[in-house]
């Protein structure tokens, strides 16, 4: 690590102390990053690097509620605007009783170079709240939504701020969010995407992280002149993302053994069919269960509680070629990577933000595999975000083959900017240094554009 990484690191621990996932996800960068501001001193005389670390603007608020039974709640309410150099902010909303400010902070930062890598006109941001609606009746859902909006409203807009789904936003938060909003503002604008087909949502936006996944892994994949034809595959997760890569990992070819929530996984040696999969999105959206019960259907099928705290995850630990971690961040640590290797695994492709640990990655990255960074691989989701925003703007809907298409073809182009990247700075066939040169780039060439603001 150079004596400049090491400098401006020190400084943003002591700054902001108390957010190792900040920090993990800024060193990160930084690393990468050190060689282009070698090579172009006028990033380092702007202190671009120094900005972007930076939010714009952070909202905290508090948002009370009150449940079916009279009880009053309080949770706590962020949007992190981190930047906006090269379109308005863009990025999900997150409610789940682990967030925090370090959390939304590092999806900020990461949202900020996987925007900019999708080549649409979208800065960064990221929001959410501690919030836990696992087991919550749908009219808790709604209630806590609109006290969420009820603030929120005040700081988002088509051309200011458009926050999206993430871990527990899904269609129906959405909608409830996007209720109000168009109520309390009345008006009826793309203020946020991932919404229903009838209200101005995009065709393929519900599929579009995962299915982007995919195609990245089989861009990876094209380097080696291979495809996911017979590959067989581990997913995480069980939610939107895990779902979605699952459905195009078949379309390809391929066969998945592994889903999991956050109690434990299963294992089907025989693959999640299609007949299997329509099951897990019935359990999962529908009747919003836990993935033990696959079991109780499918019963070769076999489930295995997670340890959080045990020394690796097992899901990790069966043979397989390639890997699709889809849950959470920090889910594959070192031995977990190790055990990937070990198992067969040369294909990598992060459908979550920032799920491998940096000694993970260290493990994958000296091994030579196919490793695709989540602010690459899982840049999807956004991009079809992107394309909503400009759907909604035409007043125009575009078929799912027209939307799809663009998603290929987005993914294709951000494998290119890897590549090309990785290369330009010394460091061929490292998706790492070439999803944050190439993320970098755009935003810094920009805010330099725009003077010290
Ligand atoms: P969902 O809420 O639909 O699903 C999340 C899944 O991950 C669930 O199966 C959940 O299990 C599991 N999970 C969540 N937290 C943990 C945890 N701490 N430990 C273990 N498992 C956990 O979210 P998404 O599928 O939308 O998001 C998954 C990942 O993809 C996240 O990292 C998100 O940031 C990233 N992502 C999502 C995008 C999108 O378009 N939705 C875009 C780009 C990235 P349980 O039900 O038990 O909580």
């Amino acid at each position: 690590m150079s004596e400049y990484v090491k400098s401006l690191m020190a400084e943003v621990r002591a700054k902001h102390a108390a957010q190792p996932e900040f920090h993990q996800a800024v060193e990160e960068v930084a690393e990468s990053i050190d060689i282009v501001l070698d090579r172009h001193p006028e990033y380092r005389s702007a202190k671009i690097l120094e900005r972007i670390i930076e939010p714009e603007r952070v909202i905290i608020f508090r948002v009370p509620w009150i449940d079916d039974q009279g009880e009053v709640h309080i949770n706590i309410g962020y949007r992190i605007e981190m930047n906006s150099a090269i379109g308005p902010y863009k990025g999900g909303l997150r409610f789940h009783p682990s967030v925090n400010l370090g959390i939304l902070k590092f999806l900020a930062f990461e949202q900020v170079f996987k925007n900019s890598l999708t080549s649409l006109p979208m800065g960064g941001g990221k929001g959410g709240s501690d919030f836990d609606p696992k087991g919550k009746s749908d009219l808790k859902i709604m209630r806590f939504c609109h006290a969420f909006m009820s603030e929120l409203f005040r700081h988002i807009g088509p051309n200011t701020d458009v926050p999206a789904g993430d871990i527990g936003v899904g269609g129906r938060e959405i909608g409830y969010l996007f209720g109000l909003y168009k109520k309390l503002r009345n008006e009826f604008t793309g203020v946020l995407t991932g919404k229903g087909l009838n209200w101005g949502g995009s065709l393929i936006r519900p599929e579009a992280t995962g299915y982007g996944a995919v195609y990245f892994a089989a861009e990876m994949l094209g380097t080696k002149n291979e495809t996911l034809e017979g590959k067989t595959c581990l997913v995480s997760g069980s939610g939107n993302v895990a779902q979605y890569t699952t459905e195009k990992i078949l379309d390809l070819g391929g066969k998945v053994v592994t889903l999991s929530d956050s109690n434990g996984y299963i294992h089907d040696e025989e693959g999640i069919d299609r007949e299997k999969l329509a099951y897990v999105m019935e359990l999962k959206n529908v009747r919003r269960g836990r993935i033990k019960e696959y079991t109780d259907k499918y019963k070769n099928a076999v489930y295995t509680a997670i340890d959080a705290n045990a020394e690796f995850n097992p899901l990790w630990n069966h043979k397989a070629d390639c890997a699709f971690p889809s849950a959470t961040q920090n889910e594959i640590n070192a031995k977990d990577a190790q055990n990937l290797v070990k198992n067969g695994v040369y294909v990598v492709s992060e459908g979550a933000n920032m799920p491998t640990t940096p000694d993970g990655v260290e493990v994958l990255m000296d091994k030579k595999i196919l490793y695709g960074p989540g602010k690459a691989a899982n840049a999807g989701g956004v991009a079809v975000s992107g394309l909503e925003m400009s759907q909604n703007s035409q007043r125009l809907p575009w078929t799912r083959e027209e939307v799809d298409k663009r998603l290929q073809l987005i993914m294709k182009n951000i494998h290119g900017t890897c590549v090309e990247m990785a290369d330009r700075f010394g460091t061929p066939g490292n998706y790492v240094n070439g999803a944050n040169i190439g993320g970098f780039l755009k935003v810094a060439d920009s805010m330099i554009d725009q003077g010290v603001v």
